[in-house]
Formats: structure tokens, sequence, C-alpha cells
């Protein structure tokens, strides 16, 4: 099955009509998801044998960078979904079942978020400013803020996790679990008006003493980086999908980049084409050069999550290392995109001057630049000196 069997031109087409519109009207992709739903396209990882299309991270990246090349918001929100899913499989694959029922709910059509990110917490996954309260059975109480929660108003299960200060002699334990749509004590704020990636509609999330029962915790870890398969997992799947989310973004602004030039004429030039223009010719060059260098990065990082390749200390850095390239690169490539098809596409409404804003979230994703550079740095230099 290739990725045009499961994302076929028709869907991508209606898909790719809706954007404008959401982006217009700050609205949430129900329709995109509606369609996606019936295709199949929120089982990617789930194991053919329960109904899903049993893929790996390899064709869920392609079909993301497929996704995004037609509405990037719609493809970031279901990132987050199939990130979960792909840390179930992820797991699985490496004889860790803890988080198989995500697979098994997935396939009777739950829709997964990803409710962690916390304002002022720059610790992202090795601390939370969350309240995780044990209650007697097993379960924890959960209070505070998770911001940019994408896929807010469809979401059926919201993973979060916060700190339980009490445990490990009061050093504190990071708590993990998920609620459901209908869990008491959570708030979504209506919040989500930014300059890009608008039909994600990723709100903030109040959570009130929200209770995640005992058979919902799936980890508890002590609080700082450490090395359990979870963490892998989803760095593993939440970088790779987010690069090819972006590389899709990149994908787009090119092949818009080069209808312009060919569409195009040069007065001076007595009516020519500018793709008979040098400079302009330079610029798409170096736009093309530069997505050649990120297709294959992608689909071997992606590749190798697939076939258990042991990277040891080299997996994050090659991670995060992917993400910053994918997001970055996508960046230039609609700059040069926009510079080559001229100021048509400054006006509102324009795809290009949408994909100009949407790029801008992917400097926001973790690992951000600085943090990320700290990875690899620290990877082939070892860590800094402490005074
Ligand atoms: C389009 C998009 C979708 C995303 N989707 C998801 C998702 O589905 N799930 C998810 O978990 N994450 C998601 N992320 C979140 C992302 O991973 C980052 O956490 C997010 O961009 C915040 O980045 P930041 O810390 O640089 O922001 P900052 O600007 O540093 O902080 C964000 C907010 O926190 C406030 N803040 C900052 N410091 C403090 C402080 N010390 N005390 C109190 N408030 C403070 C700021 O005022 C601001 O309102 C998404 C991001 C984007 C851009």
């Amino acid at each position: 099955m290739t990725p045009e069997d499961i994302l076929t031109g028709p869907l991508l087409e209606r898909i790719r009509g809706r954007a404008a519109g959401y982006d217009r009207d700050n609205a949430f992709f129900h329709e995109d998801l509606a369609d996606l739903q019936a295709a199949g396209y929120l089982k990617i990882f789930v194991p053919a044998v329960d109904g899903g299309l049993g893929l790996g991270l390899t064709e869920a990246a392609q079909l993301q960078r497929l996704l995004a090349t037609a509405a990037p918001a719609t493809a970031l929100a279901i990132n987050m979904h199939l990130v979960w899913t792909g840390v179930a499989q992820v797991l699985a694959a490496r004889g860790d079942s803890s988080l198989d029922f995500i697979l098994q709910e997935a396939a009777q059509g739950e829709v997964f978020a990803f409710g962690n990110s916390e304002a002022g917490n720059d610790s992202v996954l090795f601390d939370s400013r969350t309240e995780a309260v044990p209650l007697p059975d097993g379960g924890y109480s959960f209070t505070g803020r998770k911001i940019f929660t994408s896929l807010s108003p469809a979401w059926t299960r919201l993973g979060i996790f916060g700190k339980d200060s009490s445990a490990q002699d009061g050093a504190g334990e990071l708590v993990h679990g998920f609620i459901t749509r209908a869990t008491p004590g959570y708030e979504i704020l209506p919040d989500w008006d930014t300059l890009g990636m608008r039909a994600s509609q990723s709100n903030t999330t109040l959570l009130d003493g929200a209770v995640v029962p005992a058979e919902r915790i799936f980890r508890k870890l002590p609080v700082g980086p450490n090395a359990d398969p979870l963490i892998f997992a989803i760095f593993a799947c939440f970088e790779t999908l987010l690069a090819a989310v972006y590389a899709g973004i990149g994908e787009r602004a090119l092949t818009l980049g080069v209808e312009a030039v060919e569409r195009r004429t040069s007065f001076k030039n007595g009516g020519r084409s500018y793709a008979q223009d040098p400079d302009i010719r330079w610029k798409v060059a170096e736009a093309a050069m530069a997505m050649d260098a990120l297709y294959p990065q992608l689909s071997r990082v992606a590749a190798d999550v697939d076939e258990l390749v042991d990277h040891g200390s080299q997996w994050f850095p090659r991670l995060v290392g992917l993400k910053v390239r994918a997001t970055e690169t996508a960046r230039a490539v609609v700059d040069l995109a926009i510079r080559v098809s001229g100021g048509s596409s400054y006006f509102r409404g324009s795809e290009l001057e949408r994909l100009y804003r949407d790029v801008l979230a992917g400097m926001f994703h973790p690992s951000d630049d600085e943090s990320a550079h700290n990875t690899v740095a620290n990877a082939w230099l070892g860590p800094l000196d402490t005074p």
C-alpha cells in the first residue's frame, strides 16, 4: 500500500480546499478529521489484525509529509494522536506492552491528544509544574495548566503528566496518565487565536483535580533526564513526525514557488517567464537542494526506529537534529518561495502567506534550537564543566 492509496488525490484536494477557510475563520478541522477517520488514517499504527493499517514510523512520516502539503495545521494536530499511537507501537516492538491499550482504543475510534506542555516549564518532560496528588486507591489527582493542547475540540483521551512532590523521599516523581473527555475536573479555555497553525485549535487546558484512576497511570519516573524507554519512544515519534509535517510545508512551498516563477513574466525581458531569469533560477535551485537533503534524513531516521537500530547515546542528537533541520529548512524554503513569487504572495488568503505563518510554529516545538544544540554539543563534547 503506498501513501497515495491512503491519502488519495481526491481526499488530499478536499483537505487542501478547506485549509484557507479554517485559517481565516480560526476554526477546527472537523470535516478533515471525519474524512481522515473514514480513511483509517487515525489507525496508521494499529495492527492490521485489529483493523488498523499496521504501518510503521517510515510510512507514517511519508503520510504526514503528504498531508502537510495540503493542510499543515491539520497534519500538525493529527500528529499528536499519531505520536501516542506511535509511542505504543515503538514500545510494543521493544517488548514493552504498557501502552498497548492505546492501540486497542485507537482501533475503537478514540482520539488521543498530548497535554504535556506547561507555561514556564523549559524542562519539558523532565520536570512538571502540574501537581499530581496520590489517592488512596492508587489513582492521582492532577492540578495544573497545560498549554498548546492541539485537537482540543476533538480529543477523547488526553495524555497528561504531573509531579508528586511527596514521592521518592521528597525528591518528587513524574506521574503519567490519561484522562477521558468525560473526566470531571478540567476546562478548555477558548484562547487559541494565533499567527499560524490556526486550525489545530491548541487551546490551554486547565486541570483542577482531574482524577486519573490507577489503571490509567502508565509511568512514574524520577525527576530529571532518564533512560526509560517511554522517553525514547516519545522523542522518536514526536521529533520524526514533526519533521515530516515541516518537510511537507517546505515541499508545498517549493511547488508553489515553481508554479509562480513559470507563471510570472518579465516586462523588462520582453514578456519572458521568470523561469528564464538566472537570479530566480538560482533561488529555486537553492530551495530544491535544501529539500533534497531533508528527505533522506527523514526517511533514514524513521527507518532506524522501525528497524530497532541501536544508535546508543547518538539517538537523541539524531532525533533533535532532524527536528531542527526540518523546521529550519522549511522556513528557509518558504522564504525563498515567497521571494521568487513576488508581491502577490503578500496578500491575505494566498497559500504562501499562510505557509509563511504556519512554518514559524516550527521553532517553538521541543526540542527548541537551544535545547537541541545543547543535546548535540553534549554528545560530541561532553557536558560543560561545572564552575
Ligand atoms: C502550533 C503548536 C501546537 C502545539 N501542540 C502541542 C500539543 O498538542 N501538546 C503539547 O503538549 N504541546 C504542544 N505544543 C507546545 C510546544 O511544545 C511548546 O511547549 C510551546 O510552544 C511553548 O513554548 P515556550 O515554552 O517557548 O513558550 P513561552 O512563551 O516561554 O511560554 C508559553 C506561555 O507560558 C507563559 N509562561 C512562560 N514562562 C512562565 C512562567 N515562568 N510562569 C508562568 N507562565 C509562564 C507565557 O507567558 C506564555 O503564555 C504546540 C506548539 C505549537 C506552536
